[in-house]
């Protein structure tokens, strides 16, 4: 009998331990926490996928890169830019409401970013006031010409040199022509190789007398209160203004155009 109940003790105590490792598998719960990392995971995978929806997220980030292009400007500086039609069409008309005579020329494409879209040929800046020589350029070129020369040139000309009798030409030095800016063998191509500019070199009177553009900053003189005048007056229809002051590119003639800077800024020297 004793053997009997030593086996069965034994028998209970193998069964217990037998049992507790059964019960001891904590492992079995990582596995149920790896199953709710699952689920997790698959929560991860939706969210990208959402994002696959907004595809028009990346959109926005390739145009972004677009506007970087225009800041390296290779593109703009070789292309000829379009005229709007309907500036160009009020322009004309306030060119000839003015009184300047000129002729509409062919498209200019000379290459390498030079040409006018629209040109013109200016013959008379106002009656009675030829450019000499007649000079291509855009037609807004030529007709701030035309104001600067109605508005600000012909009144201090009167003030200053009426008895010379009234003026008959403004001599230019330079209109159209597809160069880089001073003349250069680098950098940026000139406004005049976009029709945007004029040089001015003299102003001629009915009594022949003539007026060069040279340097007068002390010149006491009403010639040289007329050539800062005008000078002056300039900026007030053209955006860049250079003149003799400027630098020794300039020695000779007045530099204008009417090249579109930021803000409306104006850079007159
Ligand atoms: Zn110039």
């Amino acid at each position: 009998m004793h053997l009997r109940i030593i086996a069965c003790l034994l028998s209970v105590i193998l069964l217990s331990s037998a049992s507790l490792p059964k019960t001891g598998p904590i492992p079995e719960k990582k596995p149920e926490s790896a199953e709710t990392k699952k689920p997790a995971e698959k929560k991860i995978e939706k969210v990208p996928a959402p994002n696959k929806d907004k595809t028009p997220l990346p959109t926005p980030e390739d145009t972004e890169p677009l506007p970087q292009k225009p800041e390296a400007e290779p593109e703009p500086v070789l292309t000829i830019e379009p005229e709007d039609g309907k500036e160009y069409a009020a322009c004309l008309t306030a060119l000839k409401q003015i009184g300047a005579t000129f002729r509409e020329e062919t498209r200019i494409d000379d290459g390498k970013g030079c040409g006018i879209d629209k040109p013109l040929t200016l013959e008379t800046v106002l009656p009675g006031v030829a450019l000499k020589p007649e000079g291509k350029m855009r037609c807004e070129t030529a007709l701030e010409l035309a104001r600067w020369t109605k508005e600000a040139v012909l009144p201090a000309a009167k003030a200053a040199l009426g008895n010379e009798g009234p003026l008959t030409a403004i001599d230019q030095a330079s209109s159209y022509v597809c160069r880089l800016r001073n003349n250069g063998t680098t950098g940026k191509i000139s406004e005049h190789a976009r029709g945007n500019a004029i040089d001015i070199a003299s102003f001629t009177f009915k009594s022949g007398k003539s007026i060069e553009i040279q340097p007068r900053d002390e010149d006491s003189t009403l010639i040289g209160a007329f050539q800062r005048a005008v000078t002056a007056t300039g900026c007030l229809y053209f955006k860049t203004v250079l003149d003799p002051g400027s630098d020794e590119a300039h020695e000779n003639h007045l530099h204008f155009d009417v090249l579109e800077r930021k803000n409306g800024y104006r850079y007159c020297r």
